[in-house]
């Protein structure tokens, strides 16, 4: 790989952000005035935990904002995932179908239902999953069973499929439901990344059984941590809400629960702050459509490397932009990113793919070229919505 791309790389990055701060992070939080005064006015009510007002007005904007019918606030994305895993009848040596090409929460969260992650591919220039790794996997290893599908090779029942709209852009979802509706596998939306994203005008994270969000300090609104599930299914977010607070049936006194249950709802502190962050939504999303379209137009001009574009049918809010090396190349790959960093631009590689880490190296999965691929080739840069308007 040449001394000149690697130059090039670093010029164009350093023309979309301009004059931002060095060392320029991959993405940080905007909060100010309104940031602080929620928090204090949670503090100065005494409500600081669940049981505050701030809870519901986060999950009815949230409903509001993706079209569901209802939403509960938890306290981290991983969270939510794991409670959607148990909530779609995910037991213990379940197999979960999921991209290897994501953040290991998705992965833990099923490792947490006791189940077992299985692999499938992506592809590099649409990560998410692969429609037709999926149908092709389905169709080698799975035969029908009286409880869903099985997987023949290791015997395990296939409970669920998530789906990841990794980096924001909005997985091929159309044929994905085909597959698992055509399979009986219900789906989950890991829309941890994809606040805002849509398919169609439908908000990521509709389209399946149920939907995840996430609210960790890196994504477009943060609640410092948390999370959130999402559903046309209201009786599925009941159910949720009352498993993720022990299950604790409603009473003035008593201490009653009916289930084995989770302390995983959100505080009053955490959703005040996302209340106010939601108030910034629609402006990081036009920030950041217009840092992605400055990226585009310097990255158009540059040989041997290409801006990873929103899928079309689709609106990504552009959460990550990333950038993918015409060739897999992690040794060219990283002397890109030290020279970045070297510069002041924090990028990073694609996560290294979970089939990669020690705990799921020998989860059951499909072949990954997709995946090895775009692991070598992606390159994700710094796309804090603030580097919007920073001319060079
Ligand atoms: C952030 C993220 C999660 C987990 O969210 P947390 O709130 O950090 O637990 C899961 N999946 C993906 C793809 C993410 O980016």
């Amino acid at each position: 790989m040449s001394e000149g791309l690697e130059a090039a790389i670093v010029e164009a990055v350093g023309r979309v952000v301009g004059a931002a701060r060095r060392p320029t992070a991959l993405h940080e939080p905007s909060m100010g005035e309104a940031e602080r005064n929620a928090v204090a006015d949670c503090v100065s009510s005494g409500w600081v935990s669940y049981g505050g007002p701030q809870v519901g007005a986060f999950e009815r904007r949230l409903a509001e904002l993706t079209g569901a019918t209802d939403a509960v606030a938890l306290v981290s994305g991983t969270a939510a995932l794991h409670l959607a895993l148990a909530l779609l009848g995910v037991r213990a040596g379940d197999e979960v179908l999921m991209p290897s090409l994501t953040f290991v929460g998705t992965a833990n969260a099923a490792a947490h239902a006791a189940a077992v992650p299985h692999f499938v591919d992506s592809a590099p220039d649409r990560p998410g999953l692969c429609p037709d790794a999926l149908a092709r996997r389905l169709a080698e290893i799975a035969a029908p069973g009286p409880d869903g599908p099985v997987n023949t090779e290791t015997g395990r029942r296939i409970a669920a499929l998530v789906v990841v709209h990794v980096f924001g852009h909005p997985a091929d979802m159309a044929p994905l439901l085909r597959i698992a509706e055509a399979w009986g596998i219900p789906v989950v939306e890991d829309a941890a990344e994809s606040l805002g994203s849509r398919i169609g005008g439908i908000h990521t994270g509709m389209l399946g059984c149920i939907g995840m969000l996430s609210f960790n300090g890196n994504k477009i609104v943060t609640t410092g941590g948390g999370g959130a599930l999402i559903s046309a299914d209201a009786s599925l977010i009941a159910r949720a809400r009352h498993l993720s607070t022990t299950a604790k049936r409603p009473h003035a006194w008593a201490y009653e629960h009916d289930a084995v249950a989770y302390n995983y709802r959100l505080p009053a502190l955490n959703a005040a702050l996302g209340l106010a962050q939601l108030d910034r939504l629609d402006d990081a999303l036009a920030a950041k459509r217009h840092l992605a379209a400055h990226y585009r137009e310097v990255f158009a001009e540059i040989e041997g490397v290409r801006f990873l574009e929103e899928p079309s049918g689709t609106t990504s809010n552009y959460w990550l932009n990333a950038i993918l090396l015409d060739r897999p190349d992690t040794t060219a790959r990283d002397q890109i990113l030290s020279r970045l960093h070297a510069a002041g631009f924090l990028a990073r590689p694609a996560w290294l793919p979970m089939h990669h880490l020690p705990m799921y190296r020998d989860a059951p999965r499909g072949p990954l070229p997709g995946t090895e691929e775009a692991h070598g080739r992606l390159i994700n840069l710094p796309s804090s919505p603030f580097l919007a308007g920073n001319p060079a």
